[in-house]
């Protein structure tokens, strides 16, 4: 029998430290899974919700938490396609699963997804109610940290390189910001047969880290005054694809002055900014594309577990800490600060 009560880090207020309280356990309701969360990674958005402030939440107190895996530990009675004790991980939202975005496989666009953390409460927590056509199974030689890092910290950049900015084998690619996210986009399109990847980022450590896990070259912006002429002096010519993973204006404006004529431009970094779009007689003339990619589809999630498990994908190092529940502030402030080198940071509220 699961217990009654649980643990669970809720947010107040932002600039506040998530309280860690005992909560009910959710009861899930006929075409939901209750999950026992074994791990839930932490991502720049719990900063903009948690410390900031700058993205919003629908109510307070909510769980944070929106990057998670565990196990089954009850069903709702309509709920045929998992088990008890199934390993599963968890889409970042919970989806509608029949708007026309959802029926065409682009869950990432859900007109009523509810994101955890943010209008649902989320993966912070002992265990979590999720619809169950929003689980995805792990496979057994994943461990479920692995698979909690995989949904949205390498699910976003797999598909902002693969559904959106469409790599094919050879072309050439520049990643601007080589955070967590960046870092994984480096690893992926290295898998995916990219033939040249420039890591573009200012910090010394996430450059040095970026050619250990397969860049070619590293940039630092702050010291090349000129990112784009740096790229073309190694390479003769620009990239095919850019991806942007910091969401400045500036940013997404050396992004675009990596690209060859014809490149692509990937824009997944969020913010408030307006960059400005090159001259249209540049832009029109050399047919540059700027593309949103938001998120991930459920696809990408459930396409990278079978690469990690057939030994495609090693995401050995995307686990730079794990902390019990209870230091959940000591985690979060860590990642606030910007200190350089963290991939991911894994809670594990089981220990
Ligand atoms: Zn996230
Ligand atoms: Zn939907």
């Amino acid at each position: 029998m699961t217990a009654k009560e649980m643990k669970a880090a809720r947010l107040y207020r932002a600039g506040e430290p998530l309280a860690i309280e005992s909560i009910p356990v959710p009861v899930p309701d006929v075409d939901e899974v209750l999950v026992e969360v074994a791990a839930c990674g932490l991502c720049g958005t719990d900063i903009h919700l948690a410390v900031d402030g700058d993205i919003p939440v629908s109510r307070s107190p909510i769980t944070l938490g929106h990057e998670a895996a565990g196990t089954v530990a009850a069903l709702g009675e309509a709920v045929t396609d998992y088990a008890m004790g199934d390993r599963v991980a968890l889409f970042p939202s919970a989806t509608c699963g029949h708007c026309r975005f959802c029926l065409a496989g682009r869950e990432s666009l859900c007109e009523k997804a509810q994101v955890y953390g943010m209008s649902r409460d989320g993966s912070l927590a002992q265990f979590v109610v999720a619809p169950a056509w929003t689980l995805v199974p792990v496979p057994e030689t994943v461990s479920l940290d692995i698979a909690a890092v995989v949904t949205d910290g390498v699910a976003t950049p797999f598909h902002a390189l693969r559904s959106r900015g469409a790599l094919k084998a050879g072309e050439t690619v520049a990643i601007v910001g080589c955070g967590g996210l960046g870092t994984h986009a480096i690893m992926l399109a290295r898998m995916m047969g990219a033939g040249f990847i420039v890591a573009i980022d200012v910090h010394d450590e996430a450059r040095k880290r970026a050619l250990e896990l397969g860049a070619d070259l590293a940039i630092d912006p702050m010291a090349e005054a000129k990112v784009g002429r740096t790229i073309r002096q190694h390479l003769g010519l620009g990239v095919d694809l850019a991806l942007e993973f910091v969401g400045r204006a500036d940013t997404v404006q050396t992004a675009l002055s990596t690209l060859d004529t014809g490149g692509r431009c990937v824009v997944v970094g969020v913010g408030t900014e307006k960059p400005e779009l090159p001259s249209l007689l540049s832009f029109v003339g050399r047919e540059h594309s700027v593309i949103g990619s938001f998120g991930m589809d459920k696809r990408d999630i459930a396409d990278l577990l079978a690469l990690i498990a057939r030994g495609r994908l090693d995401l050995g190092q995307s686990v730079s800490a794990r902390y019990p529940l209870l230091e959940i502030n000591e985690a979060l402030g860590r990642l606030a600060s910007k200190e350089t080198g963290l991939v991911r940071l894994v809670i594990e509220p089981g220990r």
